[in-house]
């Protein structure tokens, strides 16, 4: 079997988990990242042609294009420019589509082209980076006011949450630089993904919807498949983000985060144009993962199925404390006695306090099960500081 060869902008964890499936099939890989990191540990080095250095480096970003047939992402903070200039002077592929990435890599950009395709997505409006301003849009939308900054945001650096329009100064000290923009407050139920692949010809199938619960702005917990009395919720989640998938171009896996509101409607809260952290259970939970789905969506290959293989399942993210790894150790060896337990570590070399260095995914037979298998786990993660 000869596959294409893939380059991957990113060499962190989703990277490292899109090369274990590649490595599964025998799919030649190539990462570009700084040094040893993650996602180059898993493919041996004389069987890849991996590239030290930034993946903000057009130059760099021209030399793996020359090395590959495919490019893709595992971050959309790239520069599409550079991924254009790449294709053009290389014929490289590159999914999904660059256009696709510059849309969805400024938040207020993707929110106006969701609502220009009818996707039902929370009130928006761009705004000056002036005090004014901002207390002006916070009498607009009332309180609180959902702040963010348009572009480089990540587990909610570049959000702010204004309780009073007092805290204008202190958001824009907090977002400084950053051009901005402000949402209607969405006073969700519960927070629903959705991963969505999309094939070179346009063939688009989801996953089933999961409930995100989030700590702190970064993702915590997982739960597959969405709980809730009214399953015709879940469908209509799946749904919704196949619709806004089927607005952007290009082939690969997307993550889709909603928003379940009091009434039972489904607002988009964001799209990420590549695997996601709320579709690491896939890999253990359904049929086919959405890494090995990513890339046969992107070289063009038939879609696996994206059902679930088991009756439930959940995730629980690994999050540094500091910078020591032994209360991560404490919680692997936890896991590593759970039945159903599947632990991922990331080989991060360094630890920090909110950093992901890891996931375990549990799997049972019934929501009951997997939630009393998941007991001891969380017993072990530390305290949250009072
Ligand atoms: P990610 O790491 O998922 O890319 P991010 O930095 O892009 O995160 P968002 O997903 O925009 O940030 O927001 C982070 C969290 O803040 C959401 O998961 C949700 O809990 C909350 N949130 C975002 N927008 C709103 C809103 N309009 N109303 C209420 N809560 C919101
Ligand atoms: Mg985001
Ligand atoms: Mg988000």
């Amino acid at each position: 079997m000869e596959y294409k060869r893939v380059g991957v902008l990113g060499g962190g964890q989703l990277g490292r988990m899109l090369a274990q499936s590649a490595s599964l099939l025998t799919i030649p890989i190539s990462i570009l990242d700084v040094g040893h990191s993650p996602a180059k540990h898993v493919v041996h080095p004389s069987t890849s042609a991996h590239i030290d250095g930034r993946f903000s480096d057009p130059e760099k970003i021209l030399e793996l294009a020359r090395q590959v047939d495919v490019l893709t992402v595992e971050i959309e903070h790239v520069d599409v420019a550079a991924l254009e200039r790449a294709q053009k002077e290389t014929g490289v592929s590159v999914h999904p589509a660059p256009s696709t990435i510059r849309t969805i890599q400024d938040k207020f950009l993707q929110k106006q082209h969701l609502i220009s395709h009818g996707i039902p997505v929370a009130e928006s409006v761009a705004v000056d980076s002036n005090e004014e301003a901002l207390r002006a849009q916070c009498t607009r939308f009332g309180l609180p006011l959902m702040l963010k900054s348009r572009t480089l945001a990540y587990d909610g650096r570049g959000n702010f949450v204004l309780r009073s329009a007092e805290q204008a100064s202190e958001a824009l000290q907090a977002l400084k630089d950053r051009p901005l923009y402000a949402e209607r407050w969405a006073p969700f139920t519960k927070e629903i993904a959705v991963m969505v692949v999309r094939s070179r010809s346009g063939q688009v199938l989801s996953y089933p919807a999961v409930e995100t619960v989030h700590k702190e702005n970064v993702c915590h917990l997982v739960f597959a498949p969405l709980r809730s009395a009214d399953p015709a919720i879940a469908e209509r989640a799946r749904k919704v983000a196949e619709d806004a998938v089927r607005t952007f171009e290009g082939a690969g896996v997307f993550g889709v985060e909603m928003f379940l509101m009091p009434d039972g409607s489904i607002l988009v809260n964001e799209i990420a144009p590549r695997p996601h952290n709320s579709g690491h259970y896939t890999i253990e939970s359904c049929h086919t993962s959405q890494y090995t789905n990513h890339l046969l969506a992107i070289l063009g290959l038939p879609l696996g199925s994206p059902a679930l293989k088991v009756p439930s399942a959940a995730m629980l993210n690994i999050l540094g404390v500091s910078a020591s790894f032994t209360p991560i150790a404490e919680l692997v060896n936890v896991a590593l006695t759970v039945q159903g337990a599947t632990v991922h570590l990331y080989g991060k070399a360094e630890s920090r306090k909110g950093r992901k260095m890891g996931h375990i995914t549990i799997v049972g037979s019934s929501d009951a099960e997997v939630r009393s298998r998941l007991r001891p786990l969380l017993a072990a993660l530390p305290p949250d500081p009072q």
